[in-house]
């Protein structure tokens, strides 16, 4: 067996060695602590039967531990200096492909359609790079890709808002735009110094399970987070008071507020209430029912 990247020790020698120095501005920071690095990949449950796909596999610390585990891992990393890296880290493994892409620009529908297709569950295991986690994941989720779920670690507020549900504090539009396509769970919470350089955020695991049926009907999905973004667009006023703001200008109907009494207690749902109180098919049928005028 191979000796772990993941030791504060090897990972010193191997940046050394390539002269390699951090660039904050692609959110470099490499984990050192093989126990998150197991955690992340039982909060996955990798098996033989997994594709995995990694988002910013650095020097390969977590890579290794995928593959030692999974079918095969695809790995994007968006550095070119750590492709010559991974080429000697990753040397002991035959299953792991690195593309030295931007996973906001790549076509992930089509390389799991060329090199994943024979694999019957795909997933996402990650320790992100954080000035782009919310792109990442939203861009992963929006775009249908067939995955079973995704296991990613982040900074812990922007996971706290992820997974927050109806009536905490930090539920919003972000909790709703991850929980449309999943069901979101905080794997567990990890200090600063597993990673070198440290962060200067706190850390968190989530595991996102994709649902294979929509938590609601939605007739027209853009309308629906427009409705979601504008109920939430000021925190202190009632869920009646910001959906005043919505009105488009093809509407038919102005969204005046008798309209929008009427619209909202047909459904059941009082005006006075604050958006956070709202679950998704509520919003659902409010969206439905406003964009059907
Ligand atoms: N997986 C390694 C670990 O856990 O030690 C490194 C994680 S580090 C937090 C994030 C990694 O993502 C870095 O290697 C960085 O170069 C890479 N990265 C940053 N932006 C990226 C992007 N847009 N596409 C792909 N990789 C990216």
């Amino acid at each position: 067996k191979a000796k772990d990247i993941a030791t504060l020790s090897r990972t010193k020698d191997i940046l050394s060695r390539h002269g390699f120095a951090f660039k904050k501005s692609l959110g470099q920071n490499f984990l050192i602590d093989t126990n998150v690095l197991h955690n992340i990949t039982e909060a996955a449950e990798i098996t033989k039967d997994d594709a995995v796909i990694e988002i910013g596999p650095g020097i390969g610390s977590l890579t290794e531990q995928i593959a030692r585990k999974a079918g095969c891992v695809v790995a994007y990393e968006i550095d070119q200096r750590l492709i010559p890296i991974l080429q000697e880290t990753l040397a002991p493994y035959d299953n792991i492909t690195v593309l030295n892409e931007d996973i906001l620009k790549a076509n992930v529908a089509e390389m799991i359609q060329e090199q994943l297709s024979g694999y019957t569950s795909i997933k996402v295991v990650a320790n992100l790079p954080y000035y782009v986690t919310t792109p990442i994941l939203l861009k992963l989720l929006q775009e249908n890709l067939p995955l079973s779920c995704i296991v990613v670690m982040l900074q812990k507020e922007v996971g706290e808002r992820m997974t927050a549900a109806p009536g905490n504090k930090t539920y919003g539009s972000l909790s709703i735009a991850v929980q449309y396509y999943t069901t979101a769970a905080m794997a567990m919470t990890v200090p600063k110094t597993v990673f070198v350089p440290q962060p200067n955020v706190d850390s968190a695991v989530i595991r996102l399970d994709v649902r294979t049926a929509p938590v609601a009907e939605v007739k027209d999905e853009a309308f629906f987070f427009t409705v979601i973004r504008t109920a939430f667009s000021k925190r202190r006023k009632t869920l009646l008071n910001n959906l005043l703001s919505l009105n488009p200008a093809d509407a038919e109907v102005p969204y005046d507020k008798p309209y929008l009494q009427e619209t909202l207690a047909a459904l059941g749902i009082d005006g006075t209430r604050r958006a956070e109180t709202l679950n998704i098919a509520e919003f659902a049928a409010i969206a439905n029912k406003l964009g059907c005028v």
